[in-house]
């Protein structure tokens, strides 16, 4: 029998991750007659009831195994232990929300099985039920990473999606620190089709992601498959000698035919903030690059386990 492994983020879902469980099931009992499922609930450091009410689940059902954090790592290093511990001959990352319909899997898997495709993803073609503002950031980080990076990113791709076994090993082979899972996945290639569906509002609880979460993570995602803002320095730099050159001989000729009238210190006092405006910018990129390469030389663990039941 086949196996679909189902993995499941779960930070501070005390009062989603229930409701949860109830859905995935009646999938799983009315479109999966064939198939085992294994459910690797992972718990992100939650400060709620969230661990209690993976041990009564796995208490209940054989099928759940649940792998607890010893703090909040984050939901890369969720994704990444849930990952690691999966069985499944096909693998699938869900949020504990129900923002991820449980109710696509099959179509995904038998997209997977009969179509030949390696992934099947799943985009939000709409925000609705998002703030506005969120929206036009997340719009705008898009058009950026894919003008800057090589590996596509897909405008409203979600985590959630069904890999064979062979693009999750893929996954499993790249070990950077600095995870960034929609990179990741695009990076590996194969064979992705993608499944659109309209946004659905999260069931119960609310977002772990503030604004500047997001933020983080949208830097993390540029710095991580771009380089491009490194060569931009460079850009700028080039262009600040090719004006100031040109202004030389402009000033050498105006000296030599009009004389020499002192004057002019405010729009030097200009020119210099904005220079060292520009050059303290470019260092902050290169710092950020260099902040990056030092937590991947240091080889930090990505995440720790304080306790599992398999
Ligand atoms: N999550 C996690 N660790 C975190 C933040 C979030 O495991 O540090 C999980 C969270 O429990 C949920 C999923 O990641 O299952 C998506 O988070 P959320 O629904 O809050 O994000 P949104 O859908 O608003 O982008
Ligand atoms: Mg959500």
């Amino acid at each position: 029998m086949e196996k679909i492994s189902i993995i499941v983020s779960c930070y501070n879902e005390e009062a989603a991750l229930p409701l949860f469980y109830e859905e995935i099931e009646k999938v799983r009992k009315n479109d999966f007659k064939e198939v085992e499922f294994e459910y690797i609930l992972v718990n992100d450091g939650s400060s709620d009831r969230t661990l209690d009410i993976m041990k009564d689940l796995s208490q209940k059902d054989n099928k759940v195994k649940y792998i607890s954090f010893s703090r909040n790592f984050g939901k890369e290093a969720a994704m990444l232990a849930g990952l690691e511990s999966a069985q499944g001959d096909y693998i699938t990352l869900m949020d504990a929300d129900l923002q991820d319909p449980p109710a696509l899997l099959r179509k995904m898997y038998d997209l997977i099985k009969n179509e030949g495709y390696d992934c099947v993803g799943t985009r939000r073609v709409t925000r609705k039920g998002e703030p506005p503002i969120r929206s036009f950031f997340a719009r705008i980080f898009y058009k950026l990473i894919n003008k800057m990076s090589k590996v596509e990113m897909v405008d409203g791709a979600r985590d959630y999606r069904l890999m064979t076994r062979q693009m999750t090993d893929a996954i499993l082979s790249m070990k950077e620190y600095n995870r960034y899972s929609k990179g990741l996945f695009s990076f590996v290639g194969f064979n992705t089709k993608w499944l659109e569906f309209e946004n659905v509002e999260r069931v119960a609880g609310e977002t772990k992601w503030s604004f500047w979460k997001l933020f983080k993570y949208a830097i993390e995602g540029i710095t991580a498959f771009s380089t491009v803002p490194l060569v931009l320095a460079s850009g700028i730099g080039l262009l600040f000698c090719l004006i100031s050159f040109l202004l030389i001989v402009m000033i050498i000729i105006k000296t030599l035919f009009l004389g020499d009238p002192t004057s002019g210190w405010p729009s030097l006092t200009c020119i210099i903030f904005m220079v060292s405006g520009v050059q303290l910018f470019s260092i902050g990129i290169i710092g950020q690059y260099l902040a990056k390469t030092y937590l991947e030389v240091k080889k930090r663990p990505i995440y720790i386990v304080k306790e599992k039941n398999f």
